[in-house]
C-alpha cells in the first residue's frame, strides 16, 4: 500500500551516474519514496535491472528495438511495468499527474525538453541536467514561477549555496544581503599538470577525475574547467546573480562545495565529502533531512584545505564561459552546443585535447546578435552551432 507521504518520483536519465545515485538514495527510504518512472537512451539491459528492482509504473527508452528487447524480458520476469519509447514519452513521464518530483539526470541538450516538462507541470524539480539552465535560463525560470514549481539543485556547487541561503531567499540574494557567490572547483586532474604535456592528453586521462566519480562528458568538462564554466552560467539562472557577482575558487580536495559571501562579512560555506549522494538527499527530502550512506567528513584526516585562483590560461573554457554569460543571447546555448560535440569529438580521438577550446571560440565569435526568445528558437540556435562546431572539427581533425 501506498503511505501517504510517499512521494511518486521520475528518474530521467535512471541509467547514468546521477540516476543510479538517486535510486541508491530511494532504496534507503522505501517508506519515502516510490518510482513512478525510470528513463534511459540505450542501455536496455541496467534498466531492465532497475525496473525488476523498483518496479515503476513506466519505463522509457530511446529507440524500438531496445524497446521490444525490454517488453520481451519484462514480460518473461512477470513485471507489469510498460515499457515507452522516444523523446515524447520522456516530457510524458515528466509531466503526469501522478508524478510529485522529477530528477533532471539526463545529461546534455537532450534533458532540455523533459527538464522542462516538469518545470511546466509545476512538480518539484531535482536539477543535475545544468545544460537545460545553460540552454534555456530564462525560458526554464519563467516556466518555474508560471507553475510554482518547487527547483532544488543537484548539481554539488548550486546545492551548497542554496544551502548557505537563507529559506526563501534562493531567487533575491540582493535582499539576503549576498555579496558574492563563491564556486569552488577541483581543477581536474590538470590542475597542476606541466602545461607541455596537455597537448598529448587522452580521453582516458581526461576522464579521470581526482575527487568524484562521474559520467564522461562532464568528467572532459571538469578536466577543461568548462563544467565550471556552465556552472557559472548554472548559478546566474538558479540564484538571480550577475557575472560579477560570481566567483570561482580553485579548491582541490572538493569539500567545500561552495560559499556564499554576505555583505557583513560573513561567508557561510558546505561541507562534505564529495559524494553526489549528499545534494541528491538534501533535495529529495527538502525541507527534511535524510540518511544518505554517505561517509562522516573525517575533518582530522583532510588536515587542510587550499585554495587557488583559476589560471584562465591553463582553462580557456571558463574564460568563453564567462564571456558567454556576458554576452547573453544565444551565446550560452552556442557555447553548450559547440562544447558537446568538441568533447565528443575528443572522446572519439577525433580532435586533440586543446582543440575542444579552439572549436568553441570561433563558434562563440558567430553567436553575436543571435535572439532566443522562444524554445524553438533556442533549439535552432542549437542545431546550428553544432553545424559550426563540426565544419571546425573537420578542419581540426584534418
Ligand atoms: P551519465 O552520462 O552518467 O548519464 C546520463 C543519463 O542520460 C543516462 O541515463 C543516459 O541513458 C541518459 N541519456 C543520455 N543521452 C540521452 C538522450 N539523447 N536521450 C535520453 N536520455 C539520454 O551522466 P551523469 O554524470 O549522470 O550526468 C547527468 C547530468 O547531471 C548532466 O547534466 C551532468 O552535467 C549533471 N551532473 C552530474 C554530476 C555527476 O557527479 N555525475 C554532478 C553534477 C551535475
Ligand atoms: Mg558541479
Amino acid at each position: 500500500m501506498r503511505q501517504p507521504a510517499t512521494q511518486r518520483i521520475t528518474v530521467l536519465g535512471a541509467t547514468g551516474s546521477i540516476g543510479q545515485s538517486t535510486l541508491d538514495v530511494v532504496a534507503r527510504h522505501p517508506d519515502r519514496f516510490e518510482v513512478f518512472a525510470l528513463t534511459a537512451h540505450r542501455q536496455d539491459d541496467k534498466l531492465l535491472e532497475q525496473v525488476l528492482r523498483f518496479s515503476p509504473q513506466y519505463a522509457v527508452i530511446g529507440d524500438v528495438e531496445a524497446a521490444q528487447r525490454l517488453r520481451v524480458a519484462l514480460a518473461e520476469a512477470g513485471s507489469r511495468t510498460e515499457v515507452l519509447c522516444g523523446p515524447e514519452a520522456l516530457e510524458q513521464v515528466a509531466a503526469a499527474s501522478d508524478v510529485d518530483m522529477v530528477m533532471a539526470a539526463i545529461v546534455g541538450a537532450a534533458g532540455l525538453r523533459p527538464s522542462l516538462a516538469a518545470a511546466r507541470a509545476g512538480k518539484k524539480v531535482l536539477l543535475a541536467n545544468k545544460e537545460a539552465l545553460v540552454l534555456s535560463g530564462q525560458i526554464f525560470m519563467d516556466a518555474v514561477a508560471a507553475s510554482g514549481a518547487v527547483l532544488l539543485p543537484i548539481d554539488s556547487e548550486h546545492n551548497a549555496v542554496f544551502q548557505a541561503l537563507p529559506a526563501g531567499y534562493a531567487r533575491a540574494p540582493g535582499r539576503a544581503g549576498v555579496r558574492r557567490v563563491l564556486l569552488t572547483a577541483s581543477g581536474g586532474p590538470f590542475r597542476a599538470a606541466p602545461i607541455a604535456e596537455l597537448a598529448a592528453v587522452t580521453p582516458e586521462q581526461a576522464c579521470a577525475h581526482p575527487n568524484w566519480v562521474m559520467g564522461r562528458k562532464i568528467s572532459v568538462d571538469s578536466a577543461t574547467m568548462m563544467n565550471k564554466g556552465l556552472e557559472v552560467i548554472e548559478a546566474h539562472w538558479l540564484f538571480g546573480v550577475p557575472a560579477e557577482m560570481i566567483e570561482v575558487v580553485v579548491h582541490r580536495q572538493s569539500v567545500i562545495h561552495s560559499m556564499v559571501e554576505y555583505v557583513d562579512g560573513s561567508v557561510l560555506a558546505q561541507l562534505g565529502n564529495p559524494d553526489m549522494r549528499t545534494p541528491i538527499a538534501h533535495a529529495m527530502a527538502w525541507p527534511e533531512r535524510i540518511e544518505a550512506g554517505v561517509r562522516s567528513l573525517d575533518l582530522f584526516e583532510i588536515a587542510r584545505l587550499d585554495f587557488e585562483r583559476p589560471d584562465f590560461q591553463r582553462f580557456p573554457c571558463l574564460g568563453l564561459a564567462f564571456a558567454a554569460l556576458r554576452a547573453g543571447g544565444a551565446a550560452p546555448a552556442v557555447l553548450n552546443a559547440a562544447n558537446e560535440e568538441a568533447v565528443a569529438a575528443f572522446l572519439d580521438r577525433r580532435i586533440a585535447y586543446l582543440d575542444i577550446a579552439r572549436v568553441i571560440e570561433p563558434c562563440l565569435e558567430r553567436s553575436a546578435g543571435v535572439a532566443v526568445d522562444s524554445l524553438d528558437a533556442v533549439l535552432a540556435v542549437d542545431a546550428q552551432a553544432r553545424d559550426w562546431a563540426s565544419a571546425q572539427i573537420q578542419t581540426l581533425s584534418r
